[in-house]
């Protein structure tokens, strides 16, 4: 009896409530369709050019506008959409290419505010099939989007219902009284709900585990274009085949993990290929999952929204964030994503960053021309991504490319690859009817060998490729750790020397003499820097000086030895030995530097030497570069009185055609050459040969890194002029050099 008095309550609670929602329903769906019959819409009609021939009384009343303001007015329609970078579709681009699809174009009010508004075009074509108008129909969606969401809050109450009713519906059978009252009731209820999924303008589904049944509503078929004839429980597996299988399981696992989880809402994107289509659509399903009490899954129900247009965009977006714009490949944006999300993935087991940078490109673009080396570029992407299908290929920046061989089984596998690839970069590329070769430096880092991100695997990968670079391009490093090691000592000797040159306390100048051959009487010096640091202890030129080319500072530390030297100089000359000459090197660097001539001219009368005792010693390599501006500068300090002399001379180029016009005065024998005097003929005939040959054009010699008897005496024999080298004795430092004068003074 309680039992049964129970029921009664119950069912009429219950269809108290059926009663409330299903009005609300059913009042918000006409509500829907009164936005949709009514004329509500507005209206444009335009010519070809786009140009609003009429508009309706709807549009001038939601708009603000007038007619004056719209009719005829070129440029109106561009005016009336909101211009930013989210919205690349603009009402022009609608009307041509879009059709009759739907779109959400949100347009600027007359009062500056906006309105969202989704458009649809219509053609209007004579009988020759050529347009006579355009019109496009507007609807205000900001109100049907609010009513979709009530109407989808409102079905949610529903099945949260539906449910009580399937788990009540037991119960009401077992109610003999009422047993066909509620049938009836449950069959109406049916009725209704279905009318009302069906006629909504979007896509609806759900799935009543209860009664294993799904329910499709008519915006459902058509997105997915399902045939009339197809039922969804005759042909599910069909109709589950227009999902893309990918999304599809990501779809299940996401119910799985939510119901797992206890969660009842989810949402997805899946791409939907409809049925004897080509097209894909994208479409953004929500949903929620009823539970009984005993928390088992017994409805679902979700609505589905095509969103192909924004994914378009997005796609739009996507290409312009990954792609490189010149040649068309992935950018390292897209390479590091692509790398970090492998290896946070877990799915990387073995794989290599392979660095490439192609040498002396600015050469290519300097002489070519930009366009040449664009070209360059785009070929050398294709030849990369076409080599390497499996792989990720990304162009860097400028001349740069980066592979990722991933799923790499063996070294040796990376091995043959970076080989032969060195060789497909290496094969002629011909433009404009010029053939052009380029060589490639490249460096590979390995995962998880040498790094575990994405970032410091591709330090490693740059590393490796500059040590290439460093080893005379046109060849591959594998990055190991020593190369870090090296880095950081670079980085500290830098410090070091930059402090060094903050206070010059550790910087020295030494002098090495310069003797004549013939009458043994000291010819001058030349001079020579030296770093004796308090931390490092003596660190050779050899190394500090080539650091300090690369980082141009060997613009204020020439500036400081010829300073310094032509001190020096001047008290030599101040001494009474006004024939001695001393020599400073130059690097090319300082040469090149636009204030050179003027700093040298400064010095020179700041220190008040007689310019005739100061000689430049540079190297031929130097001079090649910008050799007419080199030239013409050393020509103009030669007329000042200041010598010139060649170092290093056979090292080098050694063109006989330049000794010629280069104003020098002095030739240099590199010391190579005096240490095989007294053992090979071949040396002490290239030596004879320069000596002679420097005689014929006036040229004084000095011979460099004499350092025995034997060798003097046989640069005697060659009728050489000066000798320097460590036998007539080593670089010193200042001090030590009085101690020679004086000798050379009582020596005269
Ligand atoms: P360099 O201009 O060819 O200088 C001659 C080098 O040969 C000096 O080495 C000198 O110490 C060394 N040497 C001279 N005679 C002998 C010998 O008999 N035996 C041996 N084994 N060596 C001898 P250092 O001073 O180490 O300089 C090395 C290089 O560093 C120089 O070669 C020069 O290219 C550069 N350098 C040195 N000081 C300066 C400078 O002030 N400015 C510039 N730009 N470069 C400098
Ligand atoms: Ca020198
Ligand atoms: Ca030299």
């Amino acid at each position: 009896m309680v039992i049964k008095t129970l029921t009664v309550i119950w069912f009429f609670v219950f269809v108290y409530y059926l009663f409330k929602i299903l009005n609300k329903v059913y009042y918000q769906y006409k509500n829907m369709d009164f936005v949709v019959k009514s004329g509500e819409k507005l209206i444009l009609k335009l010519d070809q050019e786009g140009i609003i021939l009429e508009t309706n009384d709807k549009f001038l009343e939601v708009t603000g506008y007038t007619q004056n303001d719209i009719v005829n007015k070129a440029g109106f329609l561009t005016s009336l959409v909101q211009q930013n970078e989210n919205n690349t579709i603009t009402l022009e681009k609608l009307i041509v290419f879009n059709g009759t699809k739907n779109n959400h174009i949100p347009i600027r009010l007359n009062d500056g505010s906006f309105l969202n508004v989704s458009w649809q075009v219509v053609h209007f074509k004579d009988f020759a099939g050529r347009i006579k108008y355009y019109l496009l129909v507007g609807e205000d969606i900001s109100e049907i989007s609010r009513i979709e969401e009530e109407f989808l809050s409102a079905k949610e109450e529903l099945s949260n219902l539906y449910t009580e009713l399937a788990d009540t519906e037991e119960q009401i059978q077992r109610t003999y009284e009422y047993e066909n009252d509620s049938q009836q009731k449950l069959i109406e209820y049916d009725r209704k709900h279905n009318f009302i999924v069906q006629a909504l303008d979007i896509a609806v589904w759900e799935y009543d585990y209860g009664r294993q049944q799904p329910l499709f509503s008519t915006k459902f078929r058509e997105l997915f274009n399902i045939p009339a004839s197809y039922t969804f429980l005759m042909n599910k597996e069909e109709i589950l085949s227009c999902i893309d299988i990918e999304d599809y399981y990501d779809f299940l696992e996401t119910l799985i993990k939510c119901f797992t989880n206890g969660d009842s809402t989810f949402k997805v994107v899946l791409k939907v290929t409809p049925f004897n289509t080509n097209e894909i659509i994208w479409l953004e399903t929500s949903g929620k999952g009823y539970y009984n009490e005993d928390n088992v899954l017994i409805y679902l129900a979700g609505s589905m929204l095509n969103i192909t247009s924004n994914k378009q965009d997005e796609e739009k977006i996507r290409k312009i964030a990954f792609f490189d714009e010149l040649t068309n490949i992935y950018n390292k944006r897209y390479m590091e994503d692509f790398v970090t999300s492998a290896i946070e993935r877990g799915s990387l087991k073995e794989a290599a960053l392979i660095f490439i940078d192609i040498d002396n490109f600015k050469n290519v673009n300097e002489s070519l021309g930009y366009s040449f080396g664009d070209q360059i570029l785009i070929e050398m992407a294709k030849r990369l991504t076409t080599y390497s299908e499996k792989n990720i290929v990304a162009r860097l920046s400028g001349d740069e490319f980066c592979i990722f061989f991933h799923d790499m089984n063996s070294i040796s596998e990376v091995e043959v690859f970076v080989a032969k690839l060195m060789n497909l970069l290496s094969e002629t590329y011909s433009f404009y009817n010029i053939i052009y070769k380029v060589s490639a430096s490249i460096g590979v880092a390995l995962y998880p060998h040498n790094a575990h991100s994405f970032d410091s695997l591709f330090k490693c990968a740059e590393i490796a490729m500059y040590q290439s670079k460093q080893t005379g391009k046109n060849t591959y490093i594998y990055f190991d750790e020593s190369m870090t090691v090296k880095i950081k000592e670079r980085v500290e000797l830098e410090e070091d020397f930059r402090a060094a040159l903050g206070t010059f306390e550790d910087l020295k100048i030494y002098f090495q003499p310069q003797y004549d051959i013939k009458s043994g009487k000291l010819h001058g010096f030349e001079a020579l820097a030296r770093w004796i640091s308090k931390k490092r202890g003596f660190v050779s030129p050899g190394v500090f000086i080539p650091l300090a080319e690369e980082t141009r500072l060997i613009i204020s530390l020439g500036k400081w030895i010829l300073e310094e030297s032509c001190k020096i100089l001047r008290e030599f000359q101040r001494y009474g030995h006004s024939e001695l000459v001393v020599s400073v090197n130059l690097s090319i660097v300082q040469l090149m530097d636009d204030y050179f001539v003027n700093t040298v001219l400064d010095i020179v009368k700041k220190t008040g030497i007689n310019p005739a005792g100061l000689e430049l010693e540079i190297t031929e390599s130097i001079l090649m570069e910008s050799f007419e501006s080199n030239v013409s500068k050393l020509n103009f300090l030669r007329a000042q009185g200041i010598s010139i002399s060649l170092d290093d001379f056979g090292t080098g180029y050694s063109s006989l055609t330049y000794l010629k016009v280069l104003p020098i005065s002095t030739l240099k024998i590199d010391k190579m050459f005096v240490d095989n005097i007294t053992h090979f003929d071949v040396d002490k005939n290239i030596a004879l040969k320069i000596i002679s040959l420097a005689h014929v054009l006036n040229l004084r010699t000095i011979a460099e890194g004499a350092e025995h008897a034997e060798q003097l005496e046989c640069l005697k024999e060659l009728d050489c002029d000066i000798v320097q080298g460590y036998y007539t004795g080593k670089p010193m430092p200042v001090e030590n050099v009085y101690a020679i004068l004086d000798k050379a003074m009582l020596e005269e």
